[in-house]
């Protein structure tokens, strides 16, 4: 087999590691244990080594305070977040505000990024991988939540790098959730994709076209799953140990921890069974010494009543991307559960009255995410190397039969099969391994284009006039290029011209789940990409200087759907740097926000009189740089090479 490139469904309770070839998607299995979920749990022992996945996953019963676990919960959350707030109460562990802003982990005397924690599982995700094939896998599609915005996303791509993955892709989870079900069979409709996972709710609703894949809505909740189920059952245990030994356990953080392991426990068993019965031993101890235990019993229909209203919040985010999508539940074709919570019966009746149809659950739902992630990671695997950002890339699936509209873009590299219409195929010889194109390459305004495997990597140094809406989705940019519906499926899928894999690459059409703002004045904001915007997308909006002779320029920028700056999620500031002396007001600076296929956000200025382009940087909060994430890898390699 070539060079693998896995794809890796990192979640916040379990992580889970696939790989797709020519024969098959699988998951990979720990070869020890047989194991396919690797739990997302890092524990630092006094010996020194650093325990991931299982291993580490029991030291939370006997060292609360140096396991960590939920990461997933915070990272891109700046310290000063409500959710860290929340995770300081609740989580055993301790949390400290690092320089930019972002939240450190202390354990043992040393503080880790939450990205170095996350690098840590992903290693490990890695290293499980390696020895399931024999073989090195370097390269990656990492999935996150749809709703995950801009800082948490590119620490899951830092996390990524401190591994020494290389991330090809960040794909969002439902997405990588509707390619494990629909590709390759060739059906049509509306899918649903209902997430209920350890931390976190998400639902997306798409379209499914044969292989094109169009994201028409996302939305999410990420303090909603079994996490928080467990604090329900945990809570009703504490209570029912004080009632019978007046001691409340809530007190001591290594009982609590206990209890939340039981209380999963329970919760577990009671998805399959109408009761269960448990015992704690030795919570906690009484005045004279003597040992006291939790005795607790609960049926299915207690924990029911209990999880009723919080699974009912998950119809309310279910409501607003019906609001989003303008459709109604009854209207989808099929409805898919991922995540381990959906695996209660609970949740499956209400899904059901919601949708008014049955939801498939064919496929594992802890772990069609990572094989729709490796299916990705196969489509990506035969690619040329991803251009210099800002990019947009396209792929045009066998079977469309559709129009590509290349607007004006300049290509640096455009790589393509033999046989294609004359247009894209002069773009490609214009660029084809010789230097960069002198000109622009123009190309004419809609091309019919079928039985093509295209994959065109498009680096724009042009504004782009704005587009016309994508089909289905709410208006804004699109990038470079348009993918109308295809219109018939391609008689056979033998007779088409192959470029890598057997089978092309399936077209993603995702969608930017929060608005991106910028400041203006007295604490107010405007939105520059609009939430729900197809992606990659981008937008340009013209900034000017204040001040005579001002040669830099910072925008606070934040993503929310707020009018009000502060009730946004601040990401950090852009600034713009080396304007021309000029008086105030006089220098222009056109900024292009762009946000591309991975959800992350590249900006670019130029100074539209002169056409000079101006530097441009964003630092976000919690942001990490290369030097730290060269750092933080070394590091990590010298505990993982002691830890084996
Ligand atoms: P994440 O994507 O957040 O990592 P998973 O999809 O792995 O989460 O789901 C983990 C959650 O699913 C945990 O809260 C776990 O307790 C819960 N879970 C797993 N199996 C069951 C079950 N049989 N019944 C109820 N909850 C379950
Ligand atoms: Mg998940």
């Amino acid at each position: 087999m070539a060079a693998p490139v896995l794809g890796i469904d990192l979640g916040t309770t379990n992580s889970v590691v696939a790989v797709s070839d020519a024969g098959n998607t699988r998951v990979l299995t720990e070869p020890e244990s047989g194991s396919a979920l690797i739990p997302s749990v890092v524990s630092f022992h006094p010996s020194g080594d650093v325990l991931v996945g299982h291993g580490a996953r029991d030291r939370r019963l006997v060292d609360a305070a140096n396991t960590v676990y939920s990461i997933k919960r915070l990272i891109g959350r700046p310290f000063r977040s409500e959710e860290v707030r929340r995770a300081r109460e609740r989580f055993p562990f301790e949390l400290r505000e690092g320089p930019t802003g972002g939240a450190l982990v202390v354990a043992r005397g040393e503080s880790y990024t939450l990205p170095e924690i996350s690098a840590f599982v992903l290693r490990e995700v890695r290293s499980v991988a390696e020895r399931a094939l024999g073989q090195a896998a370097v390269r990656a599609v990492i999935t996150v939540p749809a709703n995950f915005n801009e800082l948490q996303r590119s620490a899951t791509k830092a996390a990524g790098r401190v591994a020494g993955l290389e991330v090809m892709r960040i794909l969002n989870e439902p997405t990588a959730a509707a390619l494990a079900y629909g590709y390759g069979s060739g059906q049509t409709g509306r899918v649903a994709i209902y997430d209920l996972g350890g931390g976190t709710f998400d639902i997306t609703l798409l379209e499914m076209q044969g292989d094109v894949f169009e994201v028409t809505a996302t939305a999410g909740d990420t303090f909603l799953g079994g996490d928080d189920i467990d604090l329900l059952v945990a809570e009703r245990m504490a209570d029912v140990f004080l009632r019978d030994n007046r001691y409340d356990p809530r007190g001591d953080r290594q009982a609590y921890e206990r209890l939340r392991a039981a209380a999963e426990w329970a919760k577990c068993e009671l998805s399959a069974q109408p009761e269960v019965e448990l015992t704690v031993e030795e919570l906690a101890y009484g005045e004279d010494g003597a040992a006291l235990n939790l005795n607790f019993t609960m049926t299915r229909r207690e924990i029911e009543a209990m999880l009723t209203p919080l699974v009912g919040r998950t119809f309310d985010v279910c409501e607003d991307a019906m609001r989003l999508a303008r459709l109604r539940p009854a209207e989808f074709d099929r409805v898919i559960l991922v995540g381990g919570s959906t695996r209660i019966p609970l949740v499956r009746r209400m899904v059901q009255e919601y949708f008014k149809s049955e939801p498939c659950c064919d496929i594992d739902p802890d772990t069609v995410v990572a094989m729709g992630a490796a299916i990705h990671a196969r489509a990506l695997a035969g690619d040329v190397p991803q251009p210099s950002a800002p990019s947009s890339q396209v792929q045009v699936p066998d079977n469309a039969i559709g129009k590509v509209a290349l607007r004006k873009v300049s290509a640096e590299r455009v790589s393509l099969p033999a046989g294609l219409p004359p247009p894209i195929a002069e773009a490609s010889n214009r660029t084809a391994g010789g230097p960069p194109p002198a000109a622009d390459v123009v190309l004419g305004s809609s091309i019919v284009v079928g039985a093509a495997d295209i994959d065109v990597d498009v680096n724009m140094n042009e504004m782009l006039p704005p587009a016309p809406p994508p089909p289905g989705g709410t208006g804004g940019f699109d990038a470079a290029i348009m993918m109308q519906q295809p219109q018939a499926p391609y008689p056979s899928a033998m007779a088409l011209p192959q470029t890598r894999a057997d089978r092309p690459a399936p077209l993603l059409l995702d969608v930017t789940p929060q608005s991106l703002v910028v400041e203006t004045v007295s604490g107010y904001c405007d939105p520059v990409i609009r939430r729900n915007a197809a992606i990659p997308v981008e937008q340009t909006r013209v900034f000017s200087t204040g001040l005579d002779g001002q040669e830099s320029v910072l925008i606070r920028i934040a993503q929310g759907e707020s009018r009000r700056y502060d009730e946004c999620q601040a990401l950090g500031q852009l600034e713009l740097h080396g304007l021309r002396p000029a008086p105030r007001g006089a220098v222009k600076i056109a900024v292009t926000f762009e946000i591309d296929a991975d959800g992350t956000l590249q900006v670019r200025a130029e100074d539209p009189e002169t056409g000079q382009r101006q530097g441009a940087r964003i630092a976000l909060v919690g942001g990490i740089s290369d030097e730290e994430i060269a750092m933080m890898a070394q590091r990590q390699g010298q505990h993982f090479a002691e830890s084996r």
